[in-house]
Order: C-alpha cells, then sequence, then structure tokens
C-alpha cells in the first residue's frame, strides 16, 4: 500500500546537517527530506543522534547545514519559537508533558498564542482523540503511558503543524496504544501531515512510515522504501 508517496512537494529539506554539544559532533553531514503527506522514519541504535537530529531541526543544539528549509523557507538562523510558528513541531522522547497540570491545563498552554486560543484547541484535540476528552480534568501524571503519549501528540498538533518531529513515541507504552498510536499517525499522514519519526520499534515504523533511513554514529544512510523480510513476497507478474 502507498503510504504518503513521493508526489508531494519537499517539504523538509535537510543537507549537510551537523550537530553536537562541546566539541562533540553527534550527528555529521545529514541530508535529509520529507515531502507532505509523508512519514519518513530515522532507525539507529542507542546514542546514534536520534534525539540530537531532532534536537538540531528544531534549533534545540548547536548546528550548522548547508540547507535547512521547510516549504522553502531558511529554518536554520531561526530560534526555536520562530521555527515552531513556521510550522515545525515537536513530541519530545519520555513525552515531557506537565504532569502537575490538568491534561486541559497542558493543551491550552500549546495553544496559547494560536488562532482560536485555548477553548478551540481543547475542542479539536477531544475531536481528533475522543480518548482524551474524560481526562481533560485529570493531572498529567495521573495518566498512562499511552495516554500521555496521546497528549503529547494532540499538544504537538496544536500549532497545527506543517511538519510533525517526533521522538520514540512507542517508548514505555504498552501493545494496546502503541496499536492506537499507530491508527492515529497512519490517520493523520493519510491526511496529508509530514511526519519525521525517530524509533526502535520496527513494527511500528513499518506499519507507519513511507521510507525508512538508519542512523549509526551520527551517519544517516539514504533512506529506502520501507522493507518488511518477514512478508510474503507479492505473485511475480507473467
Ligand atoms: P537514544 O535512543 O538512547 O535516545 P539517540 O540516538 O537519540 O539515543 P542522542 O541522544 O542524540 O542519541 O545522542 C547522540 C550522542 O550525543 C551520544 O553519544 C550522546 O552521549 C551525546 N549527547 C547527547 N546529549 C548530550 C549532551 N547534552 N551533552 C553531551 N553529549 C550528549
Amino acid at each position: 500500500p502507498r503510504r504518503g508517496g513521493r508526489e508531494g512537494a519537499r517539504m523538509l529539506e535537510v543537507r549537510g546537517l551537523t550537530a553536537g554539544y562541546g566539541p562533540v559532533e553527534a550527528i555529521a553531514g545529514v541530508d535529509l527530506d520529507v515531502a507532505a503527506g509523508e512519514c519518513v522514519a530515522v532507525v539507529g541504535p542507542n546514542g546514534a543522534g536520534k534525539t540530537t537530529l531532532l534536537k538540531a531541526l528544531m534549533g534545540l543544539v548547536r548546528a550548522r547545514a548547508a540547507r535547512l528549509t521547510l516549504d522553502g523557507a531558511d529554518m536554520a538562523g531561526l530560534p526555536t519559537h520562530m521555527r515552531s510558528r513556521a510550522g515545525m513541531a515537536w513530541a519530545p522522547q519520555g513525552r515531557e508533558i506537565f504532569t502537575a497540570l490538568s491534561v486541559r491545563e497542558n493543551l491550552a498552554l500549546a495553544a496559547l498564542g494560536r488562532p482560536g486560543g485555548p477553548a478551540h484547541a481543547i475542542d479539536a484535540a477531544t475531536a481528533r482523540f475522543p480518548v482524551l476528552a474524560p481526562l481533560l480534568d485529570r493531572p498529567g501524571g495521573a495518566l498512562s503511558g499511552g495516554e500521555q503519549q496521546i497528549l503529547s501528540l494532540a499538544r504537538a498538533l496544536c500549532a497545527g503543524p506543517r511538519l510533525l518531529l517526533l521522538d520514540e513515541p512507542t517508548e514505555g507504552i504498552q501493545a494496546s496504544a502503541v496499536e492506537t498510536l499507530c491508527e492515529t499517525l497512519r490517520d493523520l499522514v493519510a491526511g496529508g501531515q509530514a511526519a519525521l519519526l525517530v524509533e526502535q520499534n520496527l513494527d511500528f515504523v513499518e506499519a507507519v512510515a513511507g521510507r525508512v533511513a538508519t542512523l549509526d554514529r551520527g551517519r544517516l544512510d539514504g533512506g529506502g522504501p520501507v522493507t518488511n523480510p518477514g512478508a510474503v513476497p507479492p505473485p511475480r507478474r507473467r
């Protein structure tokens, strides 16, 4: 099945992205494209630089690039909040929701300064994710891992982003929640959402991503189509 074909224009274009901490280069020379309506996955072992890649795209770590554009607009010189305003949204590893604030307050904070404001964002989030509706007044810290991940995703979507950056969304959540998340992401991408997904769960990657690239010690190989070595090959055409 086609999932986010390559017919869309390049939404994110990255050339020669290098980023790190002090003298340490955690990623080097990364080239990457994500088209509209496409989900691209980046896989790789712990410490490969996956989180650093997403942080560099958001402007959260020291980085330089020959090219870093979103819909043709240069992001490289912009601070994080301007990249966010331009359409990049980040759902961080470990979710990082505000555990002492209610679900409603978490969403309201994410919607501050956005068109429609908090009330609209809360309505939109519960319409999209009905599971959040009965949880609105519960503290974020009282949610299950899967519910927290949905909240994190809903929060990132409050901005109506062009590009969604997801850092290991399946980490530490139970199988049924992974399935829900999988369906949710597939729907979003089928609806035209562009996403860059960092993951270690290869089944999940196979289910939601159209292309996958491997990051190893800071180097990214070219993203090829998702292949499923365990799948029964299609019948040969005559
Ligand atoms: P994981 O899957 O464990 O989250 P990752 O692929 O996301 O790993 P990064 O977190 O991007 O990897 O780390 C890449 C490299 O940068 C690692 O060698 C790590 O030790 C180093 N690193 C990460 N954060 C910092 C930091 N704040 N200061 C110094 N080095 C760091």
